[in-house]
């Protein structure tokens, strides 16, 4: 379980996020949306521990019980957290195999890494001779996605936050990575961060939940984004 409590968050002395709280159980799917600006993003990388999100004094993260605020990004990696990037990288001369054999650093053995490659991307359909290039090297929009789905499956850590990972992607690709994730989300939390109510026909999270101004507004089940859709923010954020 990721326990969020009073999470309140500055970016460049700027208050982002106000006292956020929230749980998070395993085995189970969460939708994050809320307008422009209202601190969605700033919420996934506080979670991830990156250096220019600064947390209030009061703030908790636990994942399993144990205190995350205090850890450097790379040790939240360690105890589980990961974090997909709203505009994936190209890492030049690096491929995706590599990569994750410096990621894993001996956690898996290259030819595990290898299976897994091979039996992850025929599921997310990447095609073959993408693997063999750099890293996001000419890759689309949602290729470039699908290698972020493909990577966090095969680092396998328990909490997965996907910034945005419908921008960009096509409705075809949009329904592989949905299938994908639900099937793979077993023992596993998982975040979306999205705009759009396309990527929710197909994933069915378990729970909408709504930040505006920094503040988490409302939660609620699948039809809220149907709600949402229909009427947009307004109407939820006002009262
Ligand atoms: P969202 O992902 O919901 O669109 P963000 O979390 O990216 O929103 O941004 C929330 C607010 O924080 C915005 O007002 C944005 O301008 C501000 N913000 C985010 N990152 C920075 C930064 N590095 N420096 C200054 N302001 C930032
Ligand atoms: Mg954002």
């Amino acid at each position: 379980m990721l326990h969020i409590k009073h999470l309140s968050v500055n970016v460049a002395e700027k208050q982002i996020l106000n006292n956020i709280n929230f749980e998070f159980n395993s085995g189970e799917i969460y939708a994050i949306m809320g307008p422009n600006g209202s601190g969605k993003s700033t919420l996934a990388y506080s979670i991830m521990g990156h250096s220019g999100y600064v947390i209030n004094k009061d703030s908790s993260i636990q994942l399993n019980g144990e205190e995350l605020v205090e850890m450097e990004a790379h040790e939240r990696s360690e105890k589980g957290i990961f974090l997909s990037f709203q505009s994936p990288l190209s890492l030049a001369g690096v491929k995706v195999n590599q990569l994750l054999q410096i990621a894993l650093h001996g956690k898996k053995d290259a030819l595990t890494i290898y299976k897994e490659v091979q039996t992850y991307s025929k599921e997310l359909k990447i095609k073959e001779e993408l693997l063999s290039r750099s890293l996001n090297e000419g890759a689309s929009g949602g290729e470039k996605k699908k290698l972020e789905v493909l990577q966090s499956a095969i680092l396998d850590k328990e909490v997965l936050i996907f910034d945005e990972v419908d921008t960009g992607v096509d409705i075809d690709a949009l329904k592989t990575i949905s299938e994908f994730i639900v099937k793979h989300k077993q023992n596993k939390i998982i975040i979306l961060i999205t705009h759009y109510n396309r990527i929710l026909r197909y994933l069915r999270p378990n729970k909408v939940l709504v930040i505006a101004k920094g503040e988490l507004k409302k939660v609620g089940d699948y039809t809220l984004a149907e709600e949402i859709e229909k009427n947009g923010y307004d109407g939820l954020i006002n009262n």
